[in-house]
């Protein structure tokens, strides 16, 4: 490796670190210096002339066969003006997505190139690595030129994924197609110009076709992975996207659930979630021979409310009343639901009489608590409710349509005996 050689590699690390840590502006400039360096030797390789950088900063002292003591290889500094050129599109301010694209690509030629040259060390291939009698690139710098190539293909990854923009999904793809194409047309060039023949076992020479087989069977290769790895990375998007829209409907399948049984205005359980859960306690009630109450209970003179005061206040109302109902549900098992209108029920698994008695007396007393003025109702100034129990201990021939009979009539008794009271009928 050549002192320049070095020098670029240094050039290239430094701006490769500074593109990964956000100092684009050092990044650019440090590009710029390579881009020089490389585009300056390549000049003094195609037009035969010097300027006298090869040994600018330390003499050659070893001797071997090149063209110009120091200079680094046509091959070497044409990978430095990719690599430079790769780092100065993307050490803009913005970086937009054209940008990211140009990097990779820049980088798989980079890459592609180091690897012929190393396939040349490997398969004893000169023309791989040097043409003519000029420098030829020296096996380590091939290695570095795959690192540089696929450092710069994972820099401009890490910027997309730091600028969150969508990369198209044919970008790695498109990466691997230029890799596949630069290697096998370096390649095949090389071989081709390396002319080789084999002798046949009757001593005859002939061409060898390796380098028409490699640039064939390289091109199709290249074609085929590519358009491997699009599928590949189509059906994953493919898969992502189906899993994220199964995600959302079932978000919007519970949200449905809960909307089911949730009554719309006072977004406590409705009638529907009441007879599902009535249905399993009235069960466990008969199985296990315990007690269970329903506490049916109605807003006294409501459609005076409603007359008086308008909709929209019954409405804010009922609302009210419901939340202080459903703050009387306090045990686990017990349920409060709007049953219907101005009608709600606390189901009470497990409660005797006196319990279901109480929890009614307190639920009366917490709507009167709320204070709502009512000038319309005959038993007070406030809005009051009525409440009828029904208490049993499920036979086998118990069902749920008597146990709310019983407390509906029950109600019908406290209506009747002047509202804003509790009827308990036990049976
Ligand atoms: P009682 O003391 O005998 O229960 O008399 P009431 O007026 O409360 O009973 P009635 O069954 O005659 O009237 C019930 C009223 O409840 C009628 C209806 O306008 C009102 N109501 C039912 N559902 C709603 C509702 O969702 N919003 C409002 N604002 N009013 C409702
Ligand atoms: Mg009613
Ligand atoms: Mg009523």
């Amino acid at each position: 490796m050549q002192f320049n050689t070095a020098l670029g590699f240094i050039f290239i690390s430094l701006a490769l670190m500074c593109l990964a840590n956000n100092r684009r502006r050092f990044a650019k400039y440090i590009g710029i210096a390579s881009i020089i360096l490389g585009g300056l030797t390549l000049i003094q390789h195609v037009f035969g002339v010097n300027f006298y950088i090869d040994e600018l900063f330390m003499r050659h002292y070893i001797t071997t066969a090149t063209s110009q003591p120091g200079r680094m290889a046509p091959n070497t500094a044409l990978n430095f003006l990719l690599s430079g050129f790769a780092i100065l599109t993307m050490s803009t301010e913005r970086i937009r997505i054209t940008q990211i694209l140009i990097g990779s690509f820049l980088g798989a030629v980079t890459m592609g190139l180091g690897s012929v040259a190393f396939l040349g060390y490997l398969s004893n291939v000169e023309t791989a690595y040097g043409w003519g009698n000029l420098t030829k690139m020296a096996i380590h710098t091939a290695i570095g030129f795959i690192v540089v190539g696929l450092m710069l293909i994972l820099v401009a990854r890490y910027l997309n994924w730091k600028t969150e923009q969508k990369s198209p999904s044919v970008l790695l793809p498109l990466i691997l197609a230029i890799l596949g194409f630069t290697i096998t047309i370096c390649l095949w060039q090389a071989l081709y110009s390396a002319e080789l023949y084999i002798t046949t076992q009757y001593g005859i020479k002939t061409k060898n076709f390796v380098a028409e087989g490699i640039l064939v069977f390289g091109g199709l290769f290249s074609v085929v992975i590519a358009i491997a790895v699009w599928f590949a990375i189509r059906s994953r998007e493919q898969l992502r996207s189906l899993r994220l829209a199964q995600e959302e409907i079932l978000i919007l399948n519970q949200q449905l659930e809960k909307i089911s049984y949730l009554d719309a205005l006072t977004e406590i359980p409705n009638r529907r979630s009441f007879d599902a859960v009535i249905e399993k306690e009235f069960g466990r009630a008969y199985c296990y021979q315990r007690s269970i109450a329903v506490i049916l209970l109605d807003i006294d003179y409501f459609k005076a409310y409603n007359d008086h005061y308008g909709h929209q206040m019954g409405d804010y109302s009922l609302q009210q009343v419901a939340q202080s109902i459903k703050n009387m549900a306090q045990r686990k098992t017990d349920m409060a639901a709007r049953y219907g209108g101005e009608e709600f029920v606390l189901l009470l698994p497990d409660a005797m009489a006196e319990d279901a008695e109480k929890i009614a007396a307190m639920t009366l007393q917490a709507i009167a608590d709320l204070n709502i003025p009512h000038e319309k109702s005959k038993v007070s100034s406030f809005v009051t409710i009525s409440a009828g129990i029904s208490v049993c201990v499920p036979s086998a021939d118990t069902t749920i349509k008597e146990l709310i009979h019983h407390a509906d009539q029950a109600l019908y008794e406290a209506k009747a005996e002047g509202r804003s009271r509790i009827v308990t009928t036990k049976f």
